[in-house]
């Protein structure tokens, strides 16, 4: 079966959109060819290759300069027969409703696949929040609540923040839905700061879900992961974290690289005894790049932005951004990599895929790999719907054990039927939503 890869970035999507590709076709295109073999009959196959339910709304907002404007907002269900939706809502210029429709389709596998009782959605706003004041970005998040909060909810569907939003437009927002529904509901909505309603252990999340699933890969292909080496592409969130636990488990991490906003280019950090995370964290701005000056005084090498693809390492992280490991760039891996734990989404294209998958290298698909996060907002609105909140332990010893689970699942359907970790994931996730729509008699 040709190898699939449905993590994609907006820009990504936009610049598919440009040479004419559409995201919400491509979905449909990769779920027909899983449904083909997973042999869905016609009537699953129509139910989910299209989202359930569409919302389409105007917002009017009063600018700072008195006048109103409109802007176009989107809520799109996917499926909800594993749970109430689940998907976040992005402020940007080049939202489309395609782009919305893909990417909740693509919520409903990866909640899915991790096996949490949640379906997919997802909502926009067409808008730059650049060019708004706070109190035009706070008017926008109002005004996307009053429009949808009919349709939106605990019990029905959790939004969550995506591009350009944050903590703080999720705080809008719970507040605007709970004035409207005249109580207190924090489980509304998920990516509220701790301390107002958020879990701790979020920021930590998607890098540390990475890592518990390479811990398992390691067992799988007979590699002691206290004796092993790793590089890392990104040194942002997920590339951090994934860094910390990884060396907490006694890993190696010898190549970190991040991208150079004075330069417009990536560079690679090598040293061979080990990077020493506190340090690198102590020249790090907040874009998740690293001071190349301050490096060399410490005595790291300063390497081209590709040389962390080359290292002679046990397990490489790309976790920076779609296509790092392309047709051109597989050649480059060293013969020694066993794993590859995919923390960005999408850095293997499909043609790098095969290659991986007949070099016997594991490849631990994005959608598994990051899941932590998601994960983990799961998390958060179980316990906003409590209201009672978990200490940190108590949320990252849930994550692990639901990352093992959903890891040893796909391995044993990735072994079973001799294909890789990314089209066995793909097959679980489409095969429970399915037989959640026939149990519940919908197919
Ligand atoms: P971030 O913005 O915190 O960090 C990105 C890092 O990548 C930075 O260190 C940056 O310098 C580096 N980078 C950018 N371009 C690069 C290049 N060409 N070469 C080398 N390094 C480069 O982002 P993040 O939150 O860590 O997310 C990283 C990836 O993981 C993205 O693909 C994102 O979609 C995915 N992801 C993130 C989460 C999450 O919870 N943060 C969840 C799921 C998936």
């Amino acid at each position: 079966m040709r190898a699939i890869n449905l993590g994609f970035s907006l820009l990504e999507v936009k610049q598919m959109a440009e040479k004419g590709f559409n995201a919400f076709k491509m979905a449909q295109e990769q779920f027909d060819r899983i449904a083909e073999s997973l042999e869905l009959d016609g009537g699953t196959r129509d139910l989910l290759r299209a989202p359930l339910r569409e919302y389409h709304f105007s917002i009017p907002v009063r600018m700072d300069d008195g006048t109103v404007k409109v802007f176009k907002g989107f809520r799109i269900q996917h499926n909800d027969a594993r749970g109430p939706c689940k998907g976040g809502i992005r402020f940007h210029p080049q939202e489309t409703a395609d782009t919305v429709r893909a990417l909740s389709m693509w919520m409903t596998w990866k909640c899915s696949v991790v096996n949490i009782p949640l379906g997919g959605g997802k909502g926009g706003v067409i808008c730059d929040p650049h060019n708004l004041s706070l109190r035009e970005q706070e008017a926008v998040c109002r005004g996307w609540v009053r429009q949808i909060s009919k349709n939106v909810g605990p019990d029905e569907d959790v939004p969550a923040p995506d591009v350009m939003t944050n903590g703080q437009h999720m705080l809008w927002m719970l507040d605007e839905y709970e004035t409207i529904s005249g109580g207190r509901y924090p489980g509304f909505i998920t990516g509220k700061p701790v301390g107002h309603g958020g879990s701790l252990g979020r920021t930590e999340a998607t890098g540390y879900g990475v890592v518990f699933t390479m811990r398992e890969a390691c067992k799988e292909v007979e590699l002691e992961m206290s004796s092993t080496t790793a590089s890392v592409q990104g040194f942002g969130n997920v590339g951090q974290y994934a860094i910390e636990l990884y060396t907490k488990y006694g890993g190696k991490v010898v190549c970190v690289s991040c991208w150079d906003q004075e330069d417009s280019k990536a560079y690679s950090f090598f040293k061979e005894d080990g990077v020493d995370l506190k340090e690198l964290r102590g020249i790090t701005d907040r874009f998740g790049s690293i001071n190349k000056i301050k490096a060399k005084e410490l005595g790291y090498d300063v390497l081209p932005g590709d040389a962390w693809l080359k290292q002679d390492v046990d397990i490489l992280i790309p976790a920076a951004l779609e296509n790092a490991i392309t047709g051109e760039t597989v050649a480059d891996i060293g013969k020694r990599v066993k794993i590859i734990a995919e923390g960005a989404n999408g850095p293997t294209t499909p043609e790098a895929d095969e290659i991986l998958f007949n070099r016997g290298i594991t490849v631990i698909p994005d959608f598994l790999a990051n899941a932590g996060g998601v994960a983990c907002s799961y998390f958060e609105q179980v316990q906003s719907n409590t209201n009672y909140f978990w200490p940190k332990d108590e949320v990252i010893g849930k994550l692990d054990d639901k990352m093992t689970e959903a890891f040893y699942s796909v391995m044993e359907i990735s072994k079973r039927r001799n294909i890789s970790l990314r089209d066995a994931a793909y097959m679980i996730a489409i095969s429970r939503v399915a037989e959640a729509c026939r149990l519940r008699g919908w197919v």
